[in-house]
């Protein structure tokens, strides 16, 4: 196709066949209810019109900055009655744009997300995948790295250079903390992140593969955070090294929890504790702090089909697994992973078997040797509202493998709170969803420690609403 070619909605159909779905829109805005980027771009972001206009003039759509501000968080997919998948109907979208050569619109873009987000460069790259609609991903992050430059130089303006006028206490230094620290420092307070960790960042340091977020950006994302004047103390963990009931004590007038999740769920089956057993969250850290596993020429099985089980197949494939295999209880269909990252790691190797669930791992004191599965079929809507997997009775079979990682969920570590901040049932926190507030005064809470494991741009809208809150409540105190 020639730039500057008219392009029809069938054409896209033709590349994406369940464009066709676009049709049985209800246009109930579900989805635009449901999505981060339409609450952090507060009217300027619109799925569900973006779709309309995709469907009625999709030339229409080409000039509209908002087909590229997608952050392929799937929430509005998983909200959607009629399950439509916008994040893929709009890469279809952009895709035929460039072609046509009408990327105009993504400059505009990238404008909005320095502005919207507190950490621009990781947010481009690991939530909008410019590279995959077939832009240069090296020349976007350079515009954005110059335009979120001058950007940090208007917010150092705008702070007032009089004393700040609270102290609030962050826990955890993923995206979630640090919009809380970025967004109310431009407020004036004084805002200080207590981590864990021995560098600032959470998942995104610890457990992003490498491949999909260069740590670079992250450093230079959280540099300029600090030259706004946030604090981040690392190597503080909360309820060992400071106690959360001292945080009053120690100055803080409100306290943000944004722990995350954290804690790989256990698995229930004889042989969980051989060597070569892994949780998916210690094996993608050992790749990202330098103590890399020796995978080369292994047989890998991983057991999950969420996005972490799919990254660490491809890490395993990408360090020199001889095999590496999914296993999962339910179809491709049910499969939680982006469909996209299902695709990029089947393309460099990965394996998946679909409808399979492990009895037992096998093995001695040397370790791991291989693992006992059951064939499943699929039964009755559970309450996830996903079809049960149910054992077939005889259908027993054993896999050889030198390293099994389990990649089952991962829940919040919260021991330290105070029994006053109640959790859910699932062992998240529980907030009230319109300010993030939990059942203790003065706390705020927010990312995947309230929602589960979730996405990046999920965290950050939460703590943008967090903040926010934290402002009005420390200005009813006036
Ligand atoms: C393998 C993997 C790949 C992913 N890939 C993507 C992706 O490509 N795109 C995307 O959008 N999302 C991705 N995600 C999800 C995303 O990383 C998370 O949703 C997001 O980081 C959650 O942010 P958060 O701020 O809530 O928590 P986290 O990022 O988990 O940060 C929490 C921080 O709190 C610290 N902490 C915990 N307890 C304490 C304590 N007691 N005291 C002090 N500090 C503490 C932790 O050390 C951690 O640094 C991925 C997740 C994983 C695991
Ligand atoms: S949630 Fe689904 S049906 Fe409703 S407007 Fe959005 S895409 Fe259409
Ligand atoms: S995938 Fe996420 S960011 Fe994109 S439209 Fe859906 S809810 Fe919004």
């Amino acid at each position: 196709m020639s730039a500057g070619k008219t392009v029809t909605y069938k054409e896209v159909l033709a590349e994406y066949p369940d464009t066709e779905k676009i049709k049985f829109c209800f246009e109930c805005g579900i989805c635009t209810a449901s999505c981060p980027m339409a609450e952090l771009l507060k009217g300027e972001y619109n799925p569900r019109n973006i779709l309309e206009k995709i469907f009625l003039n999709i030339e229409e759509a080409f000039v509209l900055d908002e087909i590229w501000l997608c952050a392929w968080c799937y929430r509005c997919y998983r909200h959607c009655p009629q399950a439509l998948k916008p994040p893929e109907i709009f890469l279809y979208t952009r895709k035929f744009a460039i072609k046509a050569g009408r990327t105009q619109a993504f400059e505009n873009a990238i404008k909005k997300i320095v502005k919207v987000s507190p950490i621009p460069l990781v947010t481009i790259c690991a939530c909008f995948h410019p590279e995959r609609a077939g832009l240069d991903l090296s020349k976007v992050i350079k515009k954005a790295e110059k335009m979120r430059d001058e950007f940090v130089q208007e917010k150092k303006r705008k702070i007032k250079a009089e004393p700040a006028k609270k102290k609030v206490a962050v826990i955890g230094s993923g995206p979630a903390g640090l919009t809380v620290a970025h967004d109310l420092t431009l407020k004036n307070y004084e805002v200080t992140i207590f981590e864990a960790m021995k560098e600032p960042g959470g998942m995104l340091r610890k457990c992003l593969p490498t491949y999909r977020l260069p740590r670079e950006l992250l450093d230079m994302d959280i540099q300029a955070l600090k030259d706004l004047g946030v604090k981040i103390k690392t190597g503080v963990v909360v309820g060992k090294d400071v106690d959360f009931s001292n945080l009053g004590d120690l100055g803080y007038d409100a306290t943000f929890v944004g722990v995350g999740a954290n804690k790989g769920q256990h698995l229930k089956i004889v042989g969980v504790d051989l060597e070569g057993v892994v949780h998916a969250l210690d094996f993608l850290w050992m790749f990202n702090s330098g103590v890399e596993p020796n995978v080369r020429g292994k047989r890998v099985a991983i057991i999950g089909g969420g996005n972490v089980a799919v990254d660490s197949a491809r890490t395993a494939i990408k360090h020199g697994a001889k095999e590496a295999t999914i296993f999962y209880r339910r179809s491709r269909e049910e499969m939680p992973a982006n469909p996209w990252e299902v695709k990029e790691a089947e393309d460099e190797g990965a394996k998946i078997e679909f409808l399979v669930s492990p009895k037992r791992i096998l093995g001695d004191n040397k370790g791991v040797s291989a693992v006992e599965f059951d064939r499943m079929k699929l039964g009755e809507l559970d309450e996830t509202g996903r079809r049960k997997p149910i054992p077939i009775e005889g259908s027993g079979f054993v896999k050889e493998a030198d390293m099994v990682v389990l990649a089952i969920g991962e829940v919040p570590d919260l021991y330290f709170l105070p029994k006053e901040i109640e959790l859910n049932e699932d062992g998240t926190i529980c907030v009230n969803p319109l300010t993030m507030e939990t059942t203790l005064e003065g706390v705020f809470a927010g990312g995947d420690a309230v929602t589960g494991p979730a996405s990046i741009i999920e965290a950050i809208c939460a703590g943008r609403i967090a903040a926010f809150s934290i402002d009005c409540y420390l200005k009813s105190w006036v």
